[in-house]
């Protein structure tokens, strides 16, 4: 798919896979039909998934959302803007050393907004910009005004660490950035330390107090709740968010990508989190909304609303709208899918925005991915014991990483 002119937005179906053919030299006298078009983007895109290539019908509206093969839209979208961190949590970075993402091939923020924009006419309308730590990456408020100049885009939230964070809100804010999450799960100085392997504490308050400061209004604490680290501290966390009027969100501990540390022993499960809590509260009541959104919210007798996300317990993916595009153009559709689609390849090469387009939405049209739901079922076999990709093939390949993928 080199170059070439843009695609008229009336083309259909059959104009658009003899253009596709040609640009990948298929021979003229061979016809271009559904199956062996199919064939050659799923051998172009170099991933495992079976690409459909629909009928395009010059009347089809591509604003239309998409939806997979379990009737889930295509909703939100993580945008990893950098695979680099100022942190080593030891649920995510372990290791000591981890190969990064060749810097050529990371998207400049144009190439971002682009991307975003193809997803953003086939129904995403919410977008997380993470990482590694998002705000390690220069200028995000440059991003955040590109992707706010798009109508579709309703809303622009980022999830950090909070290291960089006091330095950066306001601008952010300026910039247009709706929502901040804060990652944190220690209020102990020391605990910090020995959890990220920096000395990084105060500097996350000073990011909180800046937020508050700044005038962003809906502050989201996440903690990852780990049984023999941070259990004893689910209630002052809870106390904590109230102080900055923010809500916090419990995340049930994960064994995706290099979280080799851990074990099903070691997950401090959304029910052993509402009965610790309810000792120190009194009941927690579930509020009814869940609909996409990962967490189940929940209300204390005094009012207090706190979040849990029990992504390996009760795992939501039967409503999960969301897929995740790292900072070199790859698509995920699953947190934990072993391989993902190369959106940079055809970006660079030039392909039209129809193309694009059409690629993505065929990709989520086949989409059967519900891989918290997997690992649950092997549980229930007994077959789910530790972190389930080798060292050595995270090694190979870094997107297999959370903090590569985003979270
Ligand atoms: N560096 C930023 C931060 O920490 O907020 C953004 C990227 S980080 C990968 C996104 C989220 O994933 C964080 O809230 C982090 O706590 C969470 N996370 C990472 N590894 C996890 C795991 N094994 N289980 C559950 N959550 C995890
Ligand atoms: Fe911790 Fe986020 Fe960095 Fe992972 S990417 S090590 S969760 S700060
Ligand atoms: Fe969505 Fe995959 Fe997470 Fe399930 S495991 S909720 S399908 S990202």
């Amino acid at each position: 798919m080199g170059g070439g002119t843009p695609v008229a937005d009336g083309e259909n179906g059959t104009q658009l896979r003899s253009r596709i053919a040609q640009r990948l030299d298929v021979p003229k006298d061979v016809r271009p039909t559904p199956s062996l078009v199919a064939a050659l983007v799923e051998h172009y895109f170099d991933h495992p998934l079976r690409v459909i290539m629909k009928e395009t019908s010059p009347h089809r509206d591509l604003a239309e959302c998409v939806t997979d093969t379990f009737g889930r839209p295509l909703g939100s979208l993580r945008l990893s803007v950098t695979d680099r961190c100022n942190l080593r949590c030891n649920y995510c970075m372990p290791e000591p050393e981890y190969v990064w993402i060749p810097r050529e091939d990371i998207l400049s923020f144009e190439e971002m907004a682009t991307l975003v924009g193809y997803f953003a006419e086939l129904g995403v309308d919410k977008i997380r910009l993470t990482g590694g730590e998002p705000l390690l990456r220069r200028d995000l408020a440059r991003l955040i005004r590109l992707l706010r100049q798009n109508r579709r885009i309703t809303e622009v939230a980022l999830t950090t660490n909070g290291v960089l964070l006091a330095d950066h809100a306001q601008e952010l804010y300026e910039a247009g950035l709706d929502r901040v999450t804060v990652s944190l799960d220690t209020l102990r100085p020391e605990r910090f330390r020995q959890l990220t392997g920096r000395d990084e504490f105060s500097r996350v308050l000073e990011g909180i107090e800046s937020v508050a400061k700044t005038g962003f209004s809906n502050l989201k604490l996440d903690t990852v709740a780990i049984r023999g680290f941070n259990e004893d501290e689910l209630g002052a966390l809870v106390e904590f968010a109230k102080h900055y009027r923010a809500e916090v969100r419990f995340i049930e501990y994960m064994d995706v990508g290099g979280a080799n540390e851990w074990s099903l022993d070691k997950v401090l499960s959304q029910d052993m989190i509402l009965e610790t809590l309810s000792r120190r509260y009194g009941r927690a009541i579930p509020l009814p909304e869940r609909g996409a959104a990962p967490a189940q919210r929940f209300r204390l007798p005094d009012g207090t609303i706190f979040g849990i996300i029990p992504s390996t317990t009760v795992p939501f993916c039967a409503h999960c709208d969301r897929s995740r595009v790292t900072a070199d153009g790859m698509w995920y559709l699953c947190l934990y899918a072993p391989s993902g689609v190369d959106l940079r390849k055809p970006l660079r090469l030039g392909a039209s925005s129809m193309e694009m387009r059409e690629v993505i939405r065929s990709v989520w049209a086949a989409r059967r991915d519900r891989g918290a739901e997997e690992r649950k079922a092997l549980e229930r076999v007994g077959l789910r014991s530790g972190g389930l990709i080798h060292i050595d093939r995270l090694r190979e390949d870094p997107h297999l990483e959370m903090h590569a993928r985003g979270g």
